[in-house]
């Protein structure tokens, strides 16, 4: 026996239970049930979002209502027409299988003489927004006289945007003996005083503790410059590739320039805000739950009451005013038992308001630092593996594949991987090469080197790249020899020798730089010159780099421009330019045209079909010791 079925449900509600795919009560839900059906008495319940309150009130309502009855017996009042939305379709769900039930949604921004007429057709209960309902009523188009059922949903978000009159001058309108269930993330004073005053003798259920954080969200904060914000949160997406999230501004006009710059740059975000029509709105929220949109910005008052399941982050690109309001941010990420991290970018200045945050979450939080970009590019990788892995076959591409065969015929297994995952992965290490990192409390900010890509292995040593290889019949260990020889250096100083087929890395103390560039460029190797560059390289292998003077742009064969084929790109134009130099040799030239501080820009390829993993798997999995060389497959033996 499922544990619903011991709290009293009906068989047509079960069995729309089952619909659902509810295993098992929520806490609240077990709480809240038995005594909703039981009794008729009035109730106080206080859950953290989204522990299932919908359904704590919702299952007993349905129940309760008399189906045969047309008259309105019940009224839901709740914060946001997206949420107003939301109840009504949850409560239609679960009275699937009971007749003649009849829930209506009220709220602003749509034809109010359409609603009046809805539930004039007969609805038992009405699920409405308090503004649109205090209209309804003033206009007699409704009558909630005789109403059995008063039901606050999230009543402090309600008194949070300044619906306390409404409320109570809606309540007022109601029979004094009918039940009034208030459910509540938490309990401030105004919620209180409601309580109070309409409220006679409630029964309280508490889940949690009351006024502290969901504890399956973690929190975070990340340190930088203000200038910085920005890059950080380009950063802390791309270091989440799956990341799904609301991304919280103060400000109308800053949302609206957040969610436009990461659009420009090649994200899938939206941007959400009073300014918008409700056109607009709806379908930016439409596109977020059907995971079109991966960020949406938002306004506080604007993400309230937003919910949607399987929100990974929520990042709190500015704090807000109030710290109170933290909660309500928090509260959209971790629901349903899923783990969720909420994030903020924090400057030096607003480093206190993160302890009196932690007083009032009663969680402390975890400093991290933006993530580096070779670590970036390490997660992007292991990311885009992982992607083509589990990526399902349409058969549909059978018929091209004789032709894509022709083309693709000769490569390795081995160079084919390469090529592959290099398609999408250029960008992202193209575009880090060049970005300083941005860690703030490292201590004063870098010096910026806009005209000299920053070097990718530390330790301080110069890493270079040179056009002679295996198929010069070198391994590493002849390569070092023949470079301590030709150089004149001693035996340690030259060292993560890297042998590829046609070309090689290998690394030496600064100090030697000039010499190194003199000298070698100068020689020649069986008639053929050798060209040593300082590479901007991380770890050989994903460029077509055959090195030959003069050439760079090898075996690359006609890719289209843009070229991911892991997504269709959101824009047609934009990447172009961009990675135009990917298949060129990493030579000064090759970073010439520096227009872009922009991001790397981003395939669109998230949609709401792509295999998504729960979060888990996602998460950005740990720097390996020197990235500057780990993605070769193996050494060259030395034999
Ligand atoms: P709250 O109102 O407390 O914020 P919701 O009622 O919106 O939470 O529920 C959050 C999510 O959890 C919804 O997607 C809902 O479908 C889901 N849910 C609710 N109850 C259960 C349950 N018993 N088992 C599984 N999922 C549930
Ligand atoms: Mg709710």
């Amino acid at each position: 026996m499922n544990k619903f079925e011991q709290l009293g449900l009906n068989e047509s509600l079960l069995k729309a239970i089952l619909d659902l795919g509810f295993e098992n009560p929520s806490e609240v839900q077990e709480k809240a049930i038995p005594l909703l059906l039981e009794k008729d008495t009035d109730m106080v319940a206080l859950a953290q979002t989204g522990t299932g309150k919908t359904a704590a009130f919702g299952f007993p309502l349905i129940q309760k209502i008399d189906a045969d009855n047309r008259n309105t017996q019940a009224l839901v009042l709740s914060p946001t027409r997206e949420l107003c939305l939301q109840i009504t379709n949850e409560l239609k769900n679960y009275s699937k299988y009971e007749k003649g039930i009849n829930v209506v949604a009220v709220y602003g921004g749509a034809s109010i003489t359409e609603q009046a007429r809805e539930i004039k057709r007969g609805a038992q209960i009405i699920v409405a927004t308090p503004g649109r309902m205090q209209d309804m009523i003033n206009r007699g188009l409704v009558n909630i006289k005789n109403i059995d059922y008063c039901i606050l949903d999230e009543a402090d978000e309600m008194l949070n945007m300044g619906f306390y009159e409404d409320i109570v001058s809606i309540l007022s309108d109601t029979p004094d003996q009918k039940n009034t269930w208030l459910f509540s993330a938490t309990m401030p004073q105004e919620v209180a005083r409601i309580a109070k005053q309409f409220m006679s003798e409630p029964v309280e259920i508490t889940v949690g503790a009351k006024n502290s954080g969901s504890a399956t969200v973690s929190h975070e904060f990340y340190l930088v410059n203000a200038r910085d914000r920005y890059e950080a949160l380009k950063r802390l997406a791309d270091a989440n590739p799956d990341i799904f999230s609301v991304v919280f501004c103060r400000t109308k006009r800053d949302t609206q320039a957040v969610a436009e710059k990461l659009i420009e740059d090649g994200y899938s975000a939206a941007a959400l805000h009073g300014d918008l029509s409700q056109a607009q709105r709806d379908g930016v929220m439409k596109s977020f739950r059907g995971r079109q949109i991966q960020m949406l910005v938002a306004t506080d008052v604007a993400a309230r009451g937003i919910d949607v399941d399987n929100i990974t982050h929520v990042v709190n690109y500015q704090l807000p005013d109030e710290i109170e309001t933290y909660n309500h941010r928090s509260g959209r990420t971790g629901r349903a038992g899923k783990l969720g991290t909420s994030i903020v970018i924090v400057t030096k200045s607003e480093l206190r308001k993160i302890s009196s945050i932690e007083r009032i979450i009663k969680q402390k939080f975890e400093e991290k630092s933006i993530p580096s970009g070779i670590e970036i590019c390490e997660i992007q990788l292991l990311h885009l593996a992982n992607k083509i892995k589990d990526t399902e076959v349409d058969h549909e591409i059978d018929n091209y594949l004789p032709a894509i065969n022709n083309v693709l015929e000769g490569l390795s297994k081995e160079e084919l991987i390469k090529k592959m995952v290099s398609v999408e992965f250029n960008r992202f290490i193209a575009y880090y090469k060049k970005n300083r990192d941005i860690s703030s409390q490292a201590g004063e900010r870098r010096e910026r080197s806009d005209s000299e890509p920053r070097e990718f292995n530390n330790n301080g040593a110069v890493r270079y790249f040179v056009n002679i290889g295996s198929r010069d019949n070198f391994d590493w260990m002849t390569l070092k020899d023949y470079l301590k020889e030709t150089l004149d250096l001693g035996r340690d100083d030259v060292f993560k020798v890297d042998v590829k087929e046609g070309f090689s890395f290998f690394n030496t103390d600064p100090e030697h730089t000039e010499k190194v560039m003199e000298v070698l460029n100068n020689v020649q190797l069986e008639g053929r010159r050798i060209n040593v560059e300082i590479s901007k390289n991380d770890g050989g292998g994903r460029r077509d780099h055959n090195g030959r003077s003069g050439g760079g742009r090898s075996s690359g064969g006609p890719r289209r421009e843009g070229g991911g084929s892991f997504g269709p790109r959101r824009e047609g134009s934009g990447g172009g330019g961009f990675r135009s130099d990917r298949n060129s040799a990493p030579r000064e030239g090759g970073f010439r045209s520096d227009r872009n501080s922009s991001a790397p820009k981003r395939e669109g390829g998230f949609r709401s079909s792509a295999p998504r993993s729960e979060g888990g798997s996602d998460r950005a999995p740990r720097r390996s010791e020197s990235f500057g060389d780990s993605p070769r497959p193996r050494r060259p033996r030395r034999d």
